[in-house]
């Protein structure tokens, strides 16, 4: 038996300025990894593409590896990008196998196809009409109908912070080893609702996504070999942005679709409770401060969240709103993690550990989809470190896998520790501080550009949390994104009954 498994991951912020050429689905840069470097980029963590050469080995296939494609979320995917990773994986079908077993994540736009996961998959189909293929996505993918019609079975991950990649790889691969030995007949219904539910409100901590993931896993103790709610990646305006559901059972296409359908009007009937109240900044800073006042000796930090520049949902990682606000109100002992701004690091590594400088932070970047320039930050401070930027995750969320910030320094004003990377990585996993020599747990405030992923490796340490609103391509506000190619009536952009 001959399986082909491959890796081709990315979110798309279509408003987002940051590009997406081939060099950024390598982790420092260059062409993804294929064969051996993908499997020794992957065996062992804890990613799907690592599920699947699991079940392979297991199984005692013949396993061939085109390419491990994985790039941080940003703009639309350059086309000479996609054609390389789509093309490497073709080639590999075409070459002939018994299965193939996909990392993806559901939510790619390239410059000439809104559906990038469909577009490989039509283009598999073309080569093999009836090899089975295996398709784990990502929770945030926004599903078109190609994607659903040409893969054999769909699992989504079903949690958020992603904490279980590796058991969507499990269960997307198992259905299709299962069938290729003759032990399973997958049959899969899908479907969709007109609802844009908001990132900040999709954590699995909370209702309503914990509930409905809870009944994914129940379906799946009922015999289903797979149940999976996508919550969408609403920063995107593409028509079939929005939530999802697929369900995978064994030769029963009407259990399929009933269950199918019962999680899609569950999450309909709950619709509201998806809708972000946005706290004005002024009254998040007031809020973070008084938490701070009244917090025990020894308790962690209070952790505020610059959530509209989340560089793992497209953000540039560069607005200074939040970190601005910070400084002007005088907060002291925070860590913030981090502003993206490789020309601040150079000025920094030229200047050395331990020199004083000034410099205009931040901002580089202006975001023509949403109508913003950039607005650097002049700020001083002493270069307190510099390092390569690399780290492996300790988990639980993509444990194991290596992340290149690329060169990294730390300005430290005195009151504030500011991060500068030089490539977007997310602050989720503890690494991301023990890297850069601090230890989140001491500080009275802990800056993060995130949105719900920081809780993975973060919240167990954090005393309080408070979201604050800042500007970015990630930004909680509808009408600033403007929508002109997300269908309507959608909800809750349009009132619906
Ligand atoms: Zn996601």
């Amino acid at each position: 038996m001959k399986l082909v498994v491959a890796q081709m991951k990315h979110e798309t912020n279509t408003y987002s300025p940051v590009p997406t050429p081939l060099a950024r689905f390598a982790v420092g840069g260059g062409l993804p990894p294929e064969g051996a470097a993908a499997r020794a980029a992957y065996q062992g963590t804890g990613s799907a593409i690592a599920a699947f050469i699991e079940l392979a080995d297991a199984a005692g296939a013949e396993v061939v590896i085109p390419i491990a494609a994985s790039a941080w979320p940003s703009g639309p995917v350059e086309t000479a990008a996609f054609e390389h990773i789509a093309g490497r994986i073709c080639a590999a079908v075409a070459a002939g196998c018994d299965g193939v077993l996909l990392d993806l994540h559901g939510a790619m736009v390239t410059e000439a196809h809104d559906d990038g996961e469909g577009e490989l998959l039509r283009r598999i189909r073309a080569i093999a009409a009836d090899v089975p293929i295996g398709v784990a996505l990502d929770m945030h993918a926004n599903l078109y109908d190609g994607c659903a019609r040409d893969a054999t079975v769909i699992a989504g991950y079903q949690t958020y912070p992603h904490v279980d990649m590796h058991e969507t790889g499990l269960r997307a691969g198992r259905a299709v080893l299962d069938l290729l030995a003759g032990r399973a007949r997958p049959t899969m219904a899908w479907g969709r609702r007109p609802m844009l539910p908001h990132v900040m409100r999709q954590g699995t901590d909370d209702s309503p996504n914990r509930e409905l993931q809870a009944r994914c896993r129940e379906m799946e103790a009922a015999g289903a070999l797979s149940a999976s709610v996508f919550v969408g990646f609403p920063n995107a305006d593409i028509e079939y942005a929005g939530l999802s559901a697929v369900v995978v059972t064994d030769a029963d296409p009407a259990l399929a679709r009933r269950f199918c359908d019962e999680l899609l009007d569950t999450a309909w009937a709950e619709r509201a409770k998806f809708v972000y109240e946005v706290e004005p900044l002024a009254r998040s800073m007031a809020r973070a401060q008084a938490l701070a006042g009244a917090k025990p000796a020894g308790s962690g930090p209070v952790v505020l969240l610059d959530h509209s520049d989340n560089c793992a949902s497209g953000g540039t990682m560069d607005t200074m709103t939040v970190l601005g606000a910070i400084l002007d109100a005088g907060l002291d002992d925070v860590a913030v993690f981090a502003i993206f701004d490789p020309a601040a690091v150079q000025r920094m590594i030229e200047a050395g550990v331990g020199a004083q400088l000034s410099l205009a932070l931040g901002g580089k970047l202006d975001m023509p989809g949403i109508g913003l320039r950039g607005q650097p930050r002049e700020v001083a401070g002493r270069v307190r470190l510099i390092c390569d930027g690399r780290f492996r995750n300790r988990g639980p969320m993509a444990r194991g896998e290596l992340n290149d910030m690329g060169p990294t320094a730390v300005l430290d004003t005195g009151k504030v520790q500011i991060v500068v990377i030089s490539n977007h990585v997310e602050p989720h996993d503890l690494a991301a501080f023990t890297a850069v020599g601090i230890a989140p747990e001491t500080r009275r405030f802990v800056m993060l550009k995130s949105r719900i992923h920081w809780r993975a490796g973060l919240r167990p340490l954090a005393h309080a949390v408070v979201e604050c609103a800042g500007t970015g391509v990630c930004t909680s506000d509808y009408a600033t994104l403007r929508f002109k190619n997300v269908r309507r009536p959608m909800y809750p952009l349009d009132a619906l009954p």
